[in-house]
Formats: C-alpha cells, structure tokens, sequence
C-alpha cells in the first residue's frame, strides 16, 4: 500500500509558532504505583506547591486564549485520580471549549464510577499504560503485582462507557520480544489508539534498559506495518516520521532487505504474520503521524506550574505563577529556539528530514545534557541532499 493519496505525515494546521497543538497537564505527582519508568517520580502525596484548582482553572483559560483550533489538552500525572478537583477542571476546560482527556494510573481509585464521571464532565479520551503482555512483564514495570489483571477491565469500562481508549506502552529491551503480543492485546481491548514510547533514560527510566538505535529502527519499521491494520502513534519518536517517510518513498519492497533491517525486525514481523493469519484484521489507511516535537506544538505543564517543551526535557522554559502560558510559549528562548531547526547539532543539523523529525530533544538533553545535540537513538547517516517537507518534496 503506497498511501491511498493521504499525506504521509499530517502537518498541523495552526502556527506552532505562536500554539502549541497538545497540552499536557500533571496535574499532581501523587500517585500509589512506582513504575519503573516513571518520568515523574511520582510521590504518595501531593507536592503542597502543586497549582490549586483556581490555578488549574486559570491554565485551562490560557489553553482557551490560543483560540480555535483550540489545543487538545491531556490532564495527567502522577495519578489524576489523586485531584479532588479532577471532574471539576474537566467541566470547566470542556465549558472554555477544550478538547479533555485524561491519562489516570491503574489503582483502586479507576473505578467505573470514577470513569463515568469523567465521561459525564467531559472528558473524550483515556490513555492507560500497558507495557507487557503479561502480569509478569507489566507488573515488574509498574512495581507493584496485581496491576496488570486490574488494567484490562479499566480499559474494558473505558470503552464500554463510549470513552475512547488509547494504550500507551514504553519499549525497552526487555519488552520488545513481547510487542506482537500486546498488539493482539490492544487490538482485543478495541484501544482506538496505540501509542508507542520510546525510553527516554531520565527519571526512575534511567534504570531501565534502553533498545539500542539499531533496534529502534527494528521497532519503527515495525510499528509502519502496524499501521496498516492499527492507528499508532509514537512518543519521544519523531524519526518515526523518517521511516514513514522512507516506505512511502520506496513503495513496495522486501522491507528487511533494502533497509539493512536486523533480527528484531524479523521477529517482530514473523509475530505479526501469524497474528494475521489467526485474525481477520482489515487492512487500513494509515493514521499519519503527526508533525509536531517538543516545544514545537507540543507543551508539557508540570506539577507546579513550570512550562517545558516536553515532560521528558526537565528544563522550564518559564513558569505560570510568573508568566501566561501564550507568552512562555511563544516567547521563552528555549522554545524559540526548539522552533529553529536551525540550530539542531551533529547529525541531525544536517539532515534532509529534520524539518519533519528533529529528534527527540528530550533524550537528547537526557543523554548528552544538550536539547539541541543529535538524537541518540537514530542511525539515519544524512544524504546531504536538500532538506524535505512532509510531502517529501524539497522544502
Ligand atoms: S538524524 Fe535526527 S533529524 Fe535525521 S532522522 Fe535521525 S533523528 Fe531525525
């Protein structure tokens, strides 16, 4: 399948100068699980700095005066669930014309109940976790046992209440064999969205075993499959973008083959096969991922109000309690210069996809202490050709 006339890369149609395309909201970094990856280092108590509800009111107005097409907005943590304002906030970004969404932990606390409120004040989409294909893999993740056996019906009661589901799962090394299986998973769970982390080694993530670049190309080329019977999308990825573009390029070919791709490739592709043959998955247009990077139509609150560009680059570009949040977006030099291309370093300066990939600017700092050195975790060696558009045309 060449495209079927659908871009490959969908470009956002605001300015991601002047708005951002996503907002994500910690709302809290109280949380009862202590997952191995955690970006938050969550706590079980709520930070006594954390932004009250009329600051959380007044940051949703903030996202409110970018104006139409207003940011989608994610209230996150930590756990949500945590915030006894929760549907509150949810009520009132949904009445300021927000679209909400919420990305709560499995804990005692998501219960139908809790979810039904969340649908009834507004709420359109849940984001879980699931990052194994077992109890055993998922709960050695999250840290605690029993996790993995209450995630299913959550996203059972998500669906079943007309929410629609995204699963989020973090690849590492020790989970990317299982990847065809929590595709089947989320294919049985009926998530509407699959999102595809990759680690980014700060936090409690630092502990865990990143995929070498090498397999990272495995893993993308893989998720290109995937996405011709599943929506996916991918975080901390933007060479995600790349590869989608580079398929599309060549059309089809023996994918392994003409890409130089490597054992984890094949693996990954003979699990796919035989979920093929076993399923009867409809073959689909592909969902194009989505041209925006840290702090380049994307923006992250945290807990206390400080503005990132991302909730995996750990450096503020301003805080609310100082400044709006349009006025940090627009005019914090950390995000200006996200925005400049550029002034990207080392191999990804140079490269003819930076316009529509970038790196990721957060494993970058995370790696090297510098958000606009290379991406790690890409082996792409530029052509020096001309630099492209998402069209893949010379831009
Ligand atoms: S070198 Fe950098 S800009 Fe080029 S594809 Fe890799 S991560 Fe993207």
């Amino acid at each position: 399948m060449n495209g079927h006339g659908r871009t490959a890369i969908r470009k956002v149609h605001q300015d991601t100068d002047q708005r951002p395309f996503l907002v994500i909201w910690e709302s809290t970094r109280a949380c009862q699980l202590v997952c191995q990856h955690c970006r938050a280092d969550s706590q079980d108590q709520p930070h006594p700095l954390q932004l009250t509800t009329a600051e959380g009111k007044r940051l949703l107005d903030d996202i409110a005066s970018f104006g139409a097409p207003s940011p989608m907005v994610v209230v996150s943590g930590g756990d949500p669930f945590e915030r006894s304002d929760l549907m509150d906030l949810i009520a009132y970004g949904k009445q300021q014309g927000l679209s909400m969404a919420l990305a709560p932990s499995v804990t005692p606390k998501a219960t139908r109940a809790r979810l039904a409120a969340a649908a009834a004040a507004g709420a359109k989409a849940v984001s879980i976790s699931l990052d194994g294909a077992s109890a055993a893999t998922h709960d050695g993740f999250r840290g605690i046992e029993g996790v993995y056996a209450a995630t299913l019906p959550v996203c059972r009661d998500i669906v079943d209440l007309g929410l629609r589901l995204q699963i989020n799962t973090t690849v590492t090394a020790g989970n990317v064999d299982e990847l065809p299986d929590l595709l089947r998973q989320v294919i049985d769970l009926e998530a509407f969205l699959w999102s595809v982390f990759l680690l980014v080694p700060t936090g409690r993530g630092e502990a865990l075993q990143a995929l070498p670049g090498e397999e990272v190309e495995d893993v993308l080329h893989w998720l290109v499959d995937v996405s011709r019977h599943l929506a996916v999308k991918t975080t901390e990825a933007p060479h995600f973008r790349r590869v989608v573009l580079q398929r599309r390029r060549v059309g089809e070919v023996d994918v392994a083959e003409h890409f130089g791709l490597g054992p984890t490739y094949r693996r990954l592709r003979v699990g796919l096969d035989a979920l093929l043959a076993e399923r009867d998955l409809p073959t689909r247009v592909p969902r194009p991922p989505l041209d925006i990077n840290a702090g380049r139509g994307f923006v992250f609150i945290d807990h206390i109000g400080n503005v990132h560009p991302s909730g995996f680059l750990p450096v503020p570009g301003g805080s609310l309690r100082e400044r709006s949040l349009p006025e940090i977006y627009r005019e914090a030099p950390l995000f200006r210069e996200l925005r400049d291309l550029d002034l990207l370093r080392g191999r990804c300066g140079i490269c003819e996809y930076r316009n529509l990939c970038g790196g990721s600017r957060s494993r970058a700092y995370a790696v090297t202490g510098d958000h606009l050195a290379e991406e790690p975790y890409c082996t792409y060696q530029p052509s020096g050709g001309p630099v492209l558009d998402t069209a893949g045309a010379p831009a």
